[in-house]
């Protein structure tokens, strides 16, 4: 079995100036070490997405400014994000990476996506670019899966250091889409306390600075897979961050790769339970490059089925 990975050049053109965690050498990093490793990814280009699946979850006024703005130069939407002149095509293709991994998956093309596309998604809201994110990637592809797929049952899981409230804040009165994850806490965006239960299809685990791989792996096993497997998703879209790798210098969890490989197998069997296997996961944060290499590089091989030992970050 191969996985599909959906990419574009464009996602690298789009500039976040100098000295932002969020820059180009990411996925740069991400794509190198999947080549080098994975020689058996099946790559596609991410087509984009047209203004008709963006409006499904964003406003008309945001799709203007991120679209239409015709800037020469970079701008700044939110104190922490840029749109440069790069940064349409770029969003556009991001956003539309989930649609067609979404359709790959539906038409049992393959089984299971990653699209390793910036900028992330998770923290923009309907109505608002935030956060590093313009578009909102997963959610995109989930409203996606309802509309042209019709599912009724589609698991959005988050497994970002950073709580997903642009995600939430779309999703929380669609009891079609759960959306699940844990995130650190206290942290930027501040929002996903415990109470935050939508129409009881939000499921939010804070953990504290200083999470590890034993305290990570209980949370998940006690509290949210157990929550996930009873919703029997028809489809699974991962919001995949790196950044609770306790290299990564924007938050302070203590996880490596073989825990990001057990969280992925763990979905993996969910997946195949109730799913099909379907499984269609998008990169969102993750800021140190070498911690960013080994985690993605457990997860690819986690969603393909196969044990992976931690520590495999290329030299
Ligand atoms: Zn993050």
């Amino acid at each position: 079995m191969s996985l599909r990975v959906y990419t574009h050049s464009a996602c690298i053109a789009h500039a976040t100036g100098e000295g932002h965690p969020e820059r180009p050498e990411r996925l740069g990093a991400v794509i190198q070490a999947l080549r080098d490793q994975m020689p058996e990814i099946d790559w596609h280009e991410a087509p984009r997405a047209t203004r008709g699946q963006l409006l499904r979850v964003h406003s008309e006024a945001l799709l203007r400014a991120v679209l239409d703005s015709g800037a020469t130069e970079s701008m700044r939407l939110d104190p922490d994000t840029v749109l440069s002149p790069e940064s349409p095509e770029a969003a556009l293709r991001a956003a539309g990476s989930g649609i067609a991994a979404v359709d790959a998956v539906m038409a049992a093309e393959v089984p299971v996506a990653f699209c390793a596309v910036r900028p992330p998604g998770h923290h923009a809201t309907g109505g608002e670019a935030m956060g590093f994110c313009l578009f909102n990637n997963v959610a995109v592809a989930a409203a996606h899966a309802l509309e042209r797929h019709g599912l009724d049952r589609v698991a959005i899981v988050d497994f970002d250091v950073h709580h997903g409230n642009g995600t939430q804040a779309i999703f929380e009165a669609e009891p079609r889409v759960m959306y699940l994850g844990s995130h650190q806490a206290p942290l930027f965006p501040g929002t996903g306390a415990r109470d935050e239960r939508g129409v009881g299809n939000l499921v939010n685990l804070p953990l504290p600075a200083g999470t590890g791989g034993r305290a990570f792996r209980e949370a998940w096993s006690e509290r949210l897979l157990p929550e996930l497997d009873a919703f029997q998703p028809q489809l699974l879209l991962v919001s995949a961050g790196f950044d609770a790798h306790w290299r990564d210098p924007l938050a302070q969890f203590q996880l490596d790769g073989g825990d990001f490989a057990w969280l992925t197998g763990e979905l993996h069997a969910i997946a195949a339970r109730h799913a099909a296997g379907r499984i269609v996961s998008t990169l969102e944060g993750g800021y140190d490059l070498r911690a960013l290499q080994e985690g993605v590089l457990a997860h690819a091989r986690a969603l393909l089925g196969a044990p992976v030992s931690p520590g495999q970050a290329p030299e």
